[in-house]
């Protein structure tokens, strides 16, 4: 019997045993920046051909792998392997499929610190970001098991007169994995496990700005002794080779995370009929998101202020779930405004391998290209109070910037950036605070700071968002004990490290027989 599911606990790096682990993978890590990967379709590793390079955000010059770059072809390849596969994986019991998760989960338990610092130098994620990455990720690997376990148990179904009547879940077939790069290795790792474990086979194609960290899962995997074809690793451009992968025929669901323009583009694919397709494609969508933090005039505005800024630059604000809007009742806004000022005031920004630095920097050119047009866009609709310039050179870094006076409905209280910059928006009133934080087209996450018992009520009927908190941050979910996934345009709401996601990569089969 297996011990219950506990989250694994976060990395202390206040103890020197743990700063000095990380120093040391950090340390064994860039000595092996810049090697060449291949994909992987079964047993065959692809050298050969085109290939592109990740590299460090926070030192652009720095390359941190190099890649086969994934063809038409080889997508097509990588399909119909999966597809052979499938025919001998769906027969592989449950509890044998989820023991490859849990050895795969001790393999990243030892390999922890390395894991971490491949995300410091490919993402540029801070130690306690990257830590809280692959203990999210090891979360996922625990969980799936255990609920493959109990859902491959007899399911109850009311007994019937004369006959055997039993439900059980089967497995759907290949399932196209194509993950974001903001949580390269937890999301990654949850949604091809997932696949996986409900005994699907997997075409995973990673974010080309994070393929190191997902070839290193994949070695977990591989080291796991999980056969090859089950996954197949096909980094690539999802421009070029995404239409592929969704439109084939064989290609039975997709689980993506991502932005909503190509969560909708899948969709609208997805949804076609191609030739010699003979099911409804099924598509797991989780897409962006406007979180809010609401905080009336009743509220702790220190716990608050806390709160917001370690939601809104947390990884940069390119969380899914950061604080991008402040919703603060007037009565309380300058207040609010100057502590949350302050304490943004202190983060430290620069390279991450230095655990000083708190914020690194975001993803790449063109999302710095982005967020630097979103902060001119503040500048006309609002008042910047804080930052509003990249940070220092040689990376795309950003200050940690904040715009107080936005409205409602500007572009920068309705639109995702994805960095770290936060619209302080005043409400007049609690119905008007409410009204603000459910005007967008997403529902992903959002917080409520108050001390008034009834308005904490009304907040939890009212307030749209798959993922509410009350009198906390609005970020850091937690595998088994919040369900993630968001309501509107922000997806299919597939509550990630719940008890109903598995059943979105299986289908149930009803049998009968009367004796
Ligand atoms: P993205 O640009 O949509 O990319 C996501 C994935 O889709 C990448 O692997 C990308 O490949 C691939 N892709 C690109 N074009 C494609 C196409 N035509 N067909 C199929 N796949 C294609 O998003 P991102 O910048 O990586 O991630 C940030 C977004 O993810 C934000 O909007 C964030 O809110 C959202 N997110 C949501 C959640 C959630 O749970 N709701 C969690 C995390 C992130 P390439 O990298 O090769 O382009």
């Amino acid at each position: 019997m297996l011990p219950e599911f506990k989250n694994t606990p976060f990395t202390d790096f206040s103890k020197p045993e743990n700063r000095k682990a990380m120093e040391d993978a950090l340390a064994k890590v860039k000595s092996e920046l810049g090697k060449r990967y291949p994909v992987v379709i079964g047993s065959e590793r692809i050298t050969e051909g085109e290939t592109f390079k990740s590299i460090n955000p926070a030192n652009y010059n720095q390359v941190v792998g190099e890649f086969t770059k994934g063809t038409k072809d080889m997508a097509l390849k990588a399909i119909q392997v999966a597809d052979d596969t499938f025919h001998d994986w769906k027969k592989v019991p449950a509890y044998e499929r989820a023991r490859y998760l849990l050895k795969a989960a001790e393999i990243m338990r030892q390999r922890k610190f390395e894991l971490s610092a491949w995300m410091v130098y490919e993402v540029s994620k801070s130690w306690p970001e990257a830590d809280g990455d692959v203990a999210e990720a090891i979360d996922f690997l625990e969980f799936y098991a255990r609920e493959m376990m109990r859902l491959s148990e007899p399911q109850p179904v009311v007994p019937y007169p004369g006959e055997e009547n039993e439900l059980y879940y089967i497995p759907l077939g290949v399932c196209a994995v194509i993950p974001p790069w903001n949580f390269p290795c937890a999301i990654l790792a949850g949604m091809t496990t997932a696949a996986v474990v409900s005994g699907n086979t997997v075409v995973l194609k990673p974010a080309s700005t994070a393929p190191t960290i997902g070839y290193k899962f994949f070695e977990c995997m591989e080291e796991a002794g999980l056969p090859a074809g089950v996954i197949n690793f096909l980094p690539g451009p999802g421009g070029a080779i995404g239409d592929t992968i969704v439109d084939h025929p064989k290609t039975r669901l997709i689980a993506f995370t991502g932005s909503m323009e190509i969560g909708q583009r899948i969709h609208e694919r997805a949804a076609k009929l191609n030739e010699g397709q003979i099911w409804i494609k099924r598509t797991i969508l989780e897409m962006g998101g406007k979180d809010f933090i609401m905080v009336d005039e009743t509220a702790d505005l220190d716990k608050a202020a806390d709160g917001i800024v370690t939601a809104a630059y947390g990884f940069q604000g390119q969380k899914c779930s950061a604080c991008s809007r402040a919703i603060i009742h007037e009565d309380i806004y300058d207040v609010l405004l100057q502590k949350v000022v302050e304490r943004a005031k202190k983060i430290t920004v620069g390279k991450p391998d230095n655990p000083q630095n708190n914020m690194g920097a975001v993803i790449d050119k063109a999302a710095h290209a982005k967020i630097l047009e979103y902060i001119s866009i503040g500048k006309e609709e609002g008042e910047l109070v804080l930052g509003g310039n990249a940070g220092p050179e040689g990376g795309y870094f950003i200050e940690p910037t904040i715009f107080s006076g936005i409205k409602d409905k500007d572009r920068l209280a309705q639109e995702e950036i994805f960095g770290p910059v936060l619209a302080v928006i005043k409400c007049k009133d609690f119905d008007d605070g409410v009204r603000i934080a459910n005007g967008t087209m997403f529902g992903l996450t959002g917080a409520l700071f108050s001390n008034n018992r009834s308005r904490l009520e009304r907040g939890r009927r009212e307030l749209m968002a798959g993922n509410l908190y009350l009198n906390r941050k609005c970020t850091g979910a937690l595998v088994g004990v919040q369900p993630f996934g968001g309501f509107n345009m922000s997806g299919t709401d597939s509550k990630a490290g719940g008890r109903d996601y598995l059943l979105l990569f299986t289908q149930g089969k009803s049998v009968c027989e009367r004796f």
